[in-house]
């Protein structure tokens, strides 16, 4: 094979054709731009389909392909690999696409401060201005996007709603739907069936949005601070790469990090604050309570502590249902059999579980009463009546972001407002009192703006 027919079996798709399509230069449409996937910058490089610019993730070596030195990038190399004479295609968006819109057919009710922030992020898509949204769990968050997007969709512009988690855009992907039911949307992660063919809306992993460049006009970031997408800077990139040039950009959150919380505080950044709860209660505020050394008396007497037991029972009891988070996987079969004593319907969850879906779902409609899992369900499931434990809540996993959102799943469902929540320890941590200290304000500032209900 010769140099030139090589390098042309090595043109990557942005987007339109299937990412990883390998295609003959004739095939590609003209309204294509072809650039050069990894890029030296004076001495730096950078990595054009995943934003990478750490350095230390390239490498460099003799490429048979080009029969020169390449330089490749190893952050974004399990989606194949990108060099120096990789070819990445990028397509324009062609906007006379006529199509259906659709349009928000959701008939309930925003809460006045609701009101309030919805027209906040409707002015910040009208103006093409970015917004950050801080909003307390349970404010309900979704609901307050929903005419922002119907003007977006009205104007024709094309909408997305990304987020770090799987979980998250199965969630989000059911209410959208619901809310817009003429609208084609596009459900997008890494082995969803659904392909991005121009719909209107799309709800997405972040991830996926290394196939787009400069189509949406308006991004909406659900859960900014979770995890990759609080450490992963390269995952910024792609965001405002698959953002249009004027365009807005809407942060979510119910636990912005604390530069954040330092822009917002200052006026740096445009932001819209809900303090409060849709049903106008205040969120539950965690209790601490010391258990000592658990780890030793589960692995030693297969037992768990006292305290974590007899509360257990007395939720069992008044028939709700328990989330117990744990900080680590190993611990979870021993914890789940020490439940099991209390109830057989027990059940636990981690990452890497096939079923968690189905358990998730099983906890929901009532057939597993006590549900054993990591951080994964720390935000994005809700359930009308439970109550929650986090077992070893002082160990490092647990960050005041994560406490916040746990604590968040309390109390979520206006038939059931109020929740207990538990830190069960062996000494406390500066990130439980931070936690409390930060859901104590919330509900202050709630109570000065009004938004909940004197008891
Ligand atoms: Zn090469
Ligand atoms: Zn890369």
């Amino acid at each position: 094979m010769n140099q030139e027919t090589a390098q042309n079996k090595y043109l990557y798709v942005g987007r339109k054709l299937p990412y990883h399509q390998i295609m003959n230069p004739q095939e590609i449409p003209s309204t294509s731009k072809i650039i050069q996937a990894v890029q030296k910058n004076k001495v730096t490089y950078q990595c054009f389909r995943c934003g990478n610019r750490e350095q230390n993730y390239f490498c460099s070596h003799f490429c048979a392909r080009c029969s020169s030195m390449c330089t490749y990038c190893r952050k974004c190399i399990v989606m194949g690999k990108m060099t120096t004479c990789t070819k990445l295609i990028v397509n324009e968006l062609d906007m006379k696409k006529e199509d259906q819109r659709g349009g928000l057919e959701w008939d309930g009710k925003l809460s006045p401060q609701q009101k309030e922030a919805s027209l906040k992020v409707m002015e910040a898509v009208k103006g093409n201005t970015d917004l950050l949204l801080w909003a307390v769990c349970g404010a309900g968050k979704t609901e307050m996007l929903f005419e922002a997007i119907d003007v977006a969709l009205q104007e024709g512009k094309f909408v997305c709603i990304a987020t770090p988690r799987v979980d998250v855009v199965i969630e989000l992907a059911k209410r959208f739907q619901t809310a817009f039911p003429k609208t084609p949307i596009a459900i997008l992660y890494g082995g969803s069936e659904d392909k991005w063919e121009g719909q209107r809306i799309t709800i997405s992993t972040v991830h996926q949005l290394m196939n787009f460049r400069r189509i949406f006009h308006l991004l909406i970031i659900d859960e900014v601070d979770a995890f990759p997408y609080n450490i992963e800077e390269h995952l910024h990139w792609v965001v405002d790469e698959a953002r249009t040039k004027t365009g807005s950009t809407i942060q979510l959150t119910a636990t912005p990090s604390t530069k954040q919380q330092h822009l917002a505080h200052r006026d740096k950044i445009e932001y819209a604050m809900v303090p409060a709860r849709y049903h106008r209660q205040p969120l539950p505020v965690p209790d601490f309570q010391w258990i000592g050394n658990w780890r030793k008396t589960i692995q030693k007497n297969n037992k768990l502590p006292a305290p974590l037991m007899k509360w257990l029972q007395s939720i069992l009891k008044a028939n709700s249902s328990i989330f117990l988070f744990i900080p680590t996987i190993d611990i979870s079969s021993a914890v789940e059999e020490a439940v099991k004593k209390l109830t057989v319907k027990t059940t636990s969850v981690h990452s890497q579980d096939p079923l968690r879906h189905e358990k998730v779902s099983a906890f929901r409609n009532g057939d597993v009463s006590v549900l054993i899992t990591t951080t994964i369900l720390e935000r994005g499931v809700t359930i009308k009546n439970s109550q929650i434990a986090v077992l070893g809540s002082d160990e490092e996993i647990f960050t005041e972001s994560a406490l916040v959102q746990i604590s968040g799943r309390a109390g979520r469902h206006i038939d059931y407002p109020s929740g207990e929540i538990m830190f069960f320890h062996n000494g406390i941590s500066e990130e439980m009192v931070r936690a409390k200290k930060q859901i104590l304000q919330m509900n202050q500032l709630g109570f000065e703006k009004g938004w909940l209900d004197k008891k």
